[in-house]
């Protein structure tokens, strides 16, 4: 089967076919500043590039300059884009309704929608891009995969807040956890890459990108995810704040005259590694260089994200009364190799020794612990597209024995 993996967002479309027998990626590229100036990026596996700026007023012209190049004779890889099966749709939070991937109707859309004020700057822009694609091939079965689902294994001692109940009954305020996909996919690489059986195993995932989270995956399920009603919880990331008092909040609020909205955007954009660096850097590569040449803040900044990386590590342990597999994925995870070894220091009660040698390795996947490490510490490519992609074929693989 070929699958169309499709992510929008409010500005940007990213996407791939992906060949669902063979897992090769036949094409891969980005529509970006829809409705501004418009730019569109794209690389078949057979050498061909484009890189062009090419007017995109909306997501229904980001996809059709998508399918149009994708079936031209000369840069597309596809003789007709009737060849294309399934199209898999990247959708952020599906709320508590949706568990699992689901095929794309009218009730799942206007469901989604009604998930739309708990993702408001994703969950629409999601929806564009799935309305985009209805149009363009009204008989191509859509496929939703959320980033919450896999996370809604989790019991509620795990996603309940210490609020009043009432608002978890009125408007559902509760823990959801987010990087699903890539937390399903890197910690069922890690159970096949080790050899284990994924339903007899305790996995912590270290999702180290800009965006940070961590997931504790007991026998398959998730038991808990350090995101929580919005991607804000948890860890330093980037640019968010990961963890805060509410209470250091409403003092900052009062003392500098803040409203809500304004805070927010502090802790969304200002803060993390960016805002405890004085505004040198969300990136780790540059926090790193300025590490070297002494800069205390970039230091400090990357001494912060570790230890709380080690923190929950160490809770999820606990929440699991042990773990068999650590695995570092995302853009941090997979190639900062000292911030790795810097987390693993915190960790040697748990019996985890990290090989240097191994660590410094390059691969898709690779194991970094020693022979006689208790735990096995492990580097993964997280791979968001090839998930969807699975899962999309699943489901289009089910209706079509359905079918039979
Ligand atoms: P997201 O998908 O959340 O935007 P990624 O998983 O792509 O994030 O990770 C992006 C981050 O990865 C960058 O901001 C950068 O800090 C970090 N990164 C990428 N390459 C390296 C590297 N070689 N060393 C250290 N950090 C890196």
């Amino acid at each position: 089967m070929k699958i169309l993996v499709i992510n929008s967002g409010s500005s940007s479309l990213k996407f791939q076919v992906i060949d669902s027998v063979t897992e090769e990626v036949l094409v891969k590229g980005l529509c970006e500043r829809i409705g501004i100036d418009g730019r569109f990026t794209y690389k078949t596996y057979h050498g061909i590039s484009i890189k062009e700026p090419v007017t995109m007023e909306n997501h229904k012209q980001a996809v059709n300059t998508i399918l149009d190049t994708l079936v031209d004779p000369e840069k597309g890889v596809l003789a007709d884009f009737g060849e294309i099966d399934v199209v898999g749709h990247r959708l952020v939070h599906g709320g508590e309704k949706f568990s699992g991937s689901v095929v794309i109707t009218d009730e799942v859309i206007q469901a989604m929608t009604e998930c739309n004020d708990l993702a408001p700057l994703h969950n629409p822009a999601n929806l564009v891009g799935v309305a985009a694609c209805r149009e363009l091939m009204p008989d191509t079965l859509m496929v939703g995969v959320f980033d919450t689902a896999f996370n809604q294994t989790m019991e509620p001692k795990a996603y309940l807040y210490g609020l009043p109940y009432r608002y978890y009954e009125k408007y559902k305020i509760r823990r959801y956890g987010f990087h699903g996909i890539s937390h399903k996919y890197v910690s069922q690489r890690a159970a096949e890459f080790m050899r284990q059986d994924p339903r007899r195993v305790k996995t912590i995932v270290c999702h180290l990108g800009n965006g940070a989270s961590i997931s504790a995956v007991k026998y398959g399920k998730v038991i808990d995810n350090s995101m929580g009603f919005t991607p804000l919880e948890g860890l330093v990331m980037g640019t968010r704040c990961g963890d805060v008092d509410p209470g250091a909040l409403e003092f900052l609020a009062t003392k500098e005259n803040m409203d809500i909205h304004q805070i927010m955007t502090i802790l969304n954009q200002e803060s993390g590694v960016l805002g405890i660096s004085k505004n040198l850097s969300s990136d780790f590569r540059e926090l790193k260089d300025a590490e070297i040449k002494y800069n205390e803040k970039a230091s400090l900044a990357r001494e912060i994200f570790a230890y709380k990386v080690a923190k929950y590590i160490g809770s999820y342990a606990a929440a699991m009364n042990g773990v068999d597999n650590i695995v570092f994925t995302a853009g941090v995870g997979e190639n900062d190799s000292d911030i790795r070894e810097e987390i693993c220091e915190y960790l040697e009660f748990l019996g985890i020794q990290i090989d240097e040698v191994q660590n410094r390795d390059q691969g898709e996947a690779i194991r970094i612990s020693t022979g006689t490490s208790r735990v096995n510490v492990l580097v993964i490519k997280t791979n968001e597209e090839l998930e969807i992609a699975r899962e999309a074929a699943a489901l289009a693989e089910q209706i079509k024995s359905i079918e039979k």
